[in-house]
């Protein structure tokens, strides 16, 4: 398998073809999976906005205040009425705000980034990232798979990758339950998310600041004979950490 990064792509304007983008530079093949950063699908989508664009609500300032009382740093109420008309449900809102998008993503902050958007505060992400994804691959001629990425952060581990937001033409998971370890036991729970695997492969090309790659070709990956699911969120109704998280409440005063 490669991995190839897309060298010479402009600045990403409003209304700007990310697949003219792609074919302009590259060949691409069938089966090449096309990781594409959010930042430049959001660019392209003009989900770059001032921070004037959300008058905060009552919620809001509050929801700023406590963060600003934790952490001892200025919070703008705009950025929390942000986050909140970009979700569904804050699942926390102290010490961070982390927020189930209205696409089914939890991230913090509801994946909204201040980096690398030079005009505006805020860039949000793609409003619903699997149809991007759609969208771009049906305006490539190769028949790929596209996965839209973003950096997130995990439970548990320190340092963020690349996880996949939304997808196209390729399955979420390569489901390895039923099938059997090298000792002839039969795998009960594996069902392997290869969009997320893929966008930190992605990732490890595009990088985080001014690298300018925000679009990796992986050539020859591999599916294999394996069955694949379209889930890559979880259901709200059989989410056990995001259960205990509603019911939690952060007590603690400085991070
Ligand atoms: P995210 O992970 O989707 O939030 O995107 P990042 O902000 O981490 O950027 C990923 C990569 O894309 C980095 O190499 C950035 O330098 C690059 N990048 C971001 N915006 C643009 C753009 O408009 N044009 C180009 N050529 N590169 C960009
Ligand atoms: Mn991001
Ligand atoms: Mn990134």
């Amino acid at each position: 398998m490669n991995a190839i990064g897309i060298e010479g792509l402009p600045e990403v304007r409003p209304g700007d073809d990310v697949a003219a983008l792609i074919e302009e530079r590259t060949t691409l093949r069938d089966d090449d999976v096309v990781c594409v950063a959010s930042t430049i699908v959001s660019k392209a989508e003009d989900r770059a906005f001032d921070l004037s664009a959300f008058p905060a609500s009552e919620r809001a300032r509050s929801i700023a205040d406590r963060l600003e009382a934790i952490s001892g740093e200025e919070k703008d109420p705009r950025f929390a009425q942000a986050v909140i008309e970009e979700s569904d449900e804050l699942v926390l809102e102290a010490p961070f705000i982390l927020a189930a998008t209205t696409f089914g993503h939890v991230a913090p902050n509801a994946g909204i980034d201040r980096s690398n958007v030079p005009d505006d505060d805020l860039l949000l992400l793609p409003e619903a990232p699997s149809a991007s994804a759609a969208r771009i691959r049906s305006n490539l001629d190769a028949d790929v798979g596209v996965v839209v990425t973003d950096t997130c952060g995990r439970c548990f581990r320190h340092g963020q990758t690349g996880v996949a937001i939304g997808y196209d033409g390729i399955s979420a998971t390569r489901d390895w339950r039923g099938e059997t370890d090298r000792d002839g036991h039969e795998l009960e729970v594996t069902n392997e998310s290869i969009v997320d695997e893929l966008a930190g492969t992605a990732n490890l090309i595009t990088g985080e600041g001014d690298d300018g790659i925000p679009i990796v070709v992986v050539r020859d990956f591999e599916f294999g004979a394996h069955d694949g699911s379209e889930n890559l969120f979880r259901d709200v109704d059989d989410d056990l950490v995001r259960d205990a998280l509603r019911d939690w409440s952060f007590e603690g005063g400085s991070t």
